[in-house]
């Protein structure tokens, strides 16, 4: 469970990065795309003359923005197309409105400006979610319609535009719908796609998840347990498993009530994660019973891990209530099967219960032992304390 949500949190955090380094790369070729435009401009183009200098430095003053990362992708994001339609829907407007007849312009409309609507189109489906991305896309072409409109308008009042011309602008408005649906249709099966494989991946969370807890269930365990088994017996690896099992839960119930009793199992379950790898298994194996499973240690040292465990459970109370728990450690061997382990795990185990609890038995103990703490054994009569 939590890895899977490092990973999820790993893959947002990569596709953020990804992203911020494409629109630092695409506001470097927006500035450039203006200086260059300003430099071979048409010298009586007042626009380009007078406001692309000024869209260079308005991309320029967003790109600290996009560098920094201190402002959140999402904004970020609906800021920047913002102004690039602002800068590119003026445009337009200057064209149909300010720079001549529609006629004069219409070699330029068609080649320049109205590919950069289509890409602003497709650049709000790669920004945005689908829903988003058709919003976006039927804002700009409304607005491009009804400045290509009032710009017709003028001109056929005075007698200044062709019949050509209004079927050409409606033919490209119309390619621009067209590209809006068939980016709209692709992005939808990309975001079916996308939610069938969060689906796919949340499901599998839940047939491996405790509930309570967020450990691993007893299935996961098993699978895992079963993978460590081959991995000992093809590369000699070590790897020791050990159930433990909280003493005397039953009275913690019968005393404190069935949710002090869930919060307890919760908060040995944050103890035990704490004081294993991250590469080792922590699972609910039952009740009130845990399994660990740690790789490329052997058994003396997986007795030392459930010393470790034993010590900070003892040693912290949850929710105000002082528990124990008893320990069997085993070490899978070569010959071993996952059944073998465990029920030489759980016989350690029930020694450790029968010869008092708050004790760790394992397979390199010669004679039984008690525990190295016994300090921490639990007095009974302690209002708190279960013994
Ligand atoms: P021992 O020291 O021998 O292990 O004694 P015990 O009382 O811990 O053992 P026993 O098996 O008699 O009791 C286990 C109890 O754990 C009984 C059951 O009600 C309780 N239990 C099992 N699952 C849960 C759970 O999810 N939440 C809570 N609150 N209690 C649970
Ligand atoms: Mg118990
Ligand atoms: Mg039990």
């Amino acid at each position: 469970m939590n890895t899977a949500i490092k990973r999820a949190r790993s893959e947002t955090e990569n596709i953020e990065a990804r992203k911020r380094r494409a629109y630092l790369i695409a506001l470097v070729c927006g500035i450039l795309i203006f200086i260059l435009s300003w430099v071979i401009r048409d010298p009586g183009d007042v626009f380009i003359q007078v406001l692309y200098p000024l869209f260079a430095l308005v991309l320029a003053l967003v790109f600290p923005l996009v560098w920094l990362g201190t402002i959140p992708i999402r904004k970020l994001e609906i800021f920047i197309l913002s102004i690039i339609t602002t800068i590119i829907l003026g445009r337009l407007v200057w064209h149909f409105h300010f720079a001549g007849t529609i006629d004069e312009q219409l070699i330029m409309l068609a080649a320049g400006h109205y590919w950069a609507i289509g890409i602003l189109i497709v650049v709000g489906f790669v920004m945005f979610d689908h829903n988003k991305g058709i919003a976006a896309g039927l804002t700009i072409i409304t607005l491009s319609v009804l400045i290509a409109a009032t710009g017709v308008w003028v001109d056929m009042r005075a007698g200044l535009a062709s019949g050509e011309t209004m079927i050409y602008l409606v033919r490209i408005h119309l390619f621009l719908v067209l590209l809006l649906g068939l980016t709209g249709a692709a992005t939808t099966l990309r975001d079916k796609l996308k939610d069938a494989l969060i689906r796919a991946d949340v499901l599998q969370q839940l047939v491996n998840t405790d509930m309570l807890t967020g450990l691993a269930n007893r299935r996961a365990a098993e699978k895992f347990l079963s993978e460590q088994a081959s991995a000992v017996a093809r590369y000699d690896r070590k790897v020791s498993v050990i159930l433990a099992d909280v003493d005397y839960f039953k009275q913690v119930n019968d005393r404190f009530g069935h949710a002090a009793g869930d919060a307890v199992l919760e908060g040995i379950s944050k103890i035990l994660l704490n004081a294993v790898r991250d590469t080792d298994l922590v699972a609910r194996w039952g009740g009130e019973e845990f399994l660990i499973v740690a790789q490329e240690i052997s058994v003396y040292n997986g007795k030392d891990l459930a010393r470790r465990c034993a010590k900070a459970v003892a040693g912290t109370p949850i929710a105000g209530i002082n528990v124990t728990m008893s320990f069997g450690v085993s070490e899978l061997t070569a010959q071993d099967s996952v059944d073998n382990v465990l029920s030489r795990a759980d016989t350690l185990l029930y020694r450790a219960k029968n010869s008092g609890r708050n004790r760790i038995y394992s397979d390199a103990d010669q004679v039984p032992a008690l525990t190295d703490f016994p300090e921490l054994s639990l007095k009974a009569g302690q209002s708190k304390n279960i013994a």
